[in-house]
């Protein structure tokens, strides 16, 4: 026995920290990594300089400033039309990463399975691990990435706690729908199962879909904890701040680990965020328009390069199929784009308990118009390159 192996000693660092990484050294456009490259609204700048100048800058409640709460529970009825009280209903947490953290390690523990499908984001399965359950991973279904609920209703068991979901989904790109959202409920109806709903990308939805979150199953409601983000829907995802919406007997849970966990989450943000609530009451109103607008920007400066470009449903993300080009291996191609065309990009096999034979890599679509066309210039010259090849 080594002394001081750790409990994650197999798992290395995140492919996003990586590839920005390499993506800096190299000098490389990042399209890898989710987040923006542009200037957020300069209003939450100064609301930001406001709060810390007026005194906010102790410790917030451990669940989370009230006002904010309270902000969040208006933005909640207005764009699911659901009232939730802001004081037992919503957590606000560190960015929604502690959240998924929080709910897995209040929720299941040894002996227990979580079930998450794969591609599942790279934070559920250790935090799982880290509870001292076993995570069951189900493959989503190839080329379109689909539920197989069969499978899932074979999955489940007297051991199994929670099953991980995500819409939009990353890095599908997918999103779920009512139908998805009802063989849900009917997988766990009369056990002793809960769902934790990641729907960071909740206002990243396109071509008029509307976003099916757990919280408007009435059903699925009643044992969901469904997490949502300010840095997406604002922009900023170095905010780190995200909340967490679930019945008070879930979020009473989630707030005991919570409070020994980050305790609480930096107060001037808070109270900037409460305040840009209250001027923007329809904030991520606008953000489905201009994502699409963004990726619809990609999807036709890659038309017709040898690539092929997979329905992209949600998220800010665009799988890019290099399928027509280069034997399968996203690993391998990734590193290729990142190194020969001078973008960097995601596989997506890391998303994978066991990766199949993959030919699509992830495009964050979160930039400006110039990054992304700078970087389609890049990725079409080398897929003639790879053509000629
Ligand atoms: N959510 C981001 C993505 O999918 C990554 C965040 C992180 O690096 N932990 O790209």
């Amino acid at each position: 026995m080594t002394p001081g192996r750790g409990k994650l000693a197999d798992v290395g660092t995140t492919i996003f920290t990586v590839v920005s990484r390499r993506a800096r050294e190299l000098g490389a456009l990042n399209l890898g990594q989710g987040f923006p490259d542009y200037d957020i609204d300069p209003r939450l700048a100064e609301l930001v300089g406001q709060a810390m100048r007026a005194g906010h800058n102790q410790y917030a409640p451990m669940e989370g400033l009230m006002e904010l709460r309270e902000g969040i529970a208006r933005k909640l009825a207005l764009s699911y039309g659901l009232t939730f009280d802001p004081h037992g209903e919503i957590t606000v947490t560190l960015g929604a990463t502690e959240a998924i953290y929080c709910a897995i390690q209040a929720f299941a523990g040894p002996g227990d399975e979580v079930i998450a499908f794969d591609p599942a984001y790279d934070s559920y399965e250790p935090a799982v691990r880290l509870a001292g359950a076993r995570c069951i991973r189900l493959p989503l279904t190839l080329p379109r990435f689909r539920y197989d609920w069969e499978r899932v209703r074979a999955a489940i068991n007297a051991r199994t706690r929670l099953i991980l979901f995500n819409s939009p989904h990353n890095p599908a790109c997918t999103t779920a729908t009512a139908g998805d959202l009802a063989e849900l409920a009917a997988a766990i109806r009369g056990r002793d199962i809960l769902v934790l709903s990641d729907e960071v990308y909740e206002h990243m939805v396109f071509d008029g879909r509307m976003h099916a979150s757990v919280l408007a199953q009435p059903e699925l409601r009643e044992r969901s904890l469904a997490v949502f983000s300010f840095g997406k829907t604002l922009h900023a995802t170095g905010l780190r701040v995200g909340y967490c919406v679930a019945p008070a007997r879930l979020s009473a849970e989630l707030r005991k680990v919570h409070q020994f966990n980050t305790f609480s989450i930096a107060n001037p943000l808070q109270w900037a965020i409460a305040w840009y609530l209250a001027e923007r009451p329809e904030v991520g109103r606008d953000l489905p328009g201009f994502f699409q607008a963004k990726r619809d920007r990609l999807r036709a400066r890659l038309a017709g390069c040898g690539f092929s470009l997979p329905p992209a449903q949600g998220t800010f993300f665009q799988l890019l199929d290099f399928s027509e080009l280069c034997p399968p291996g996203d690993a391998a191609f990734a590193e290729r784009t990142l190194t020969e065309a001078k973008v960097a990009t995601i596989p997506l096999s890391p998303f994978y308990a066991e990766p199949p034979e993959l030919s699509v890599v992830r495009l964050c679509i979160a930039k400006r118009d110039e990054t992304l066309d700078r970087a389609a210039e890049q990725l079409a010259e080398f897929a003639r390159r790879l053509g000629r090849a």
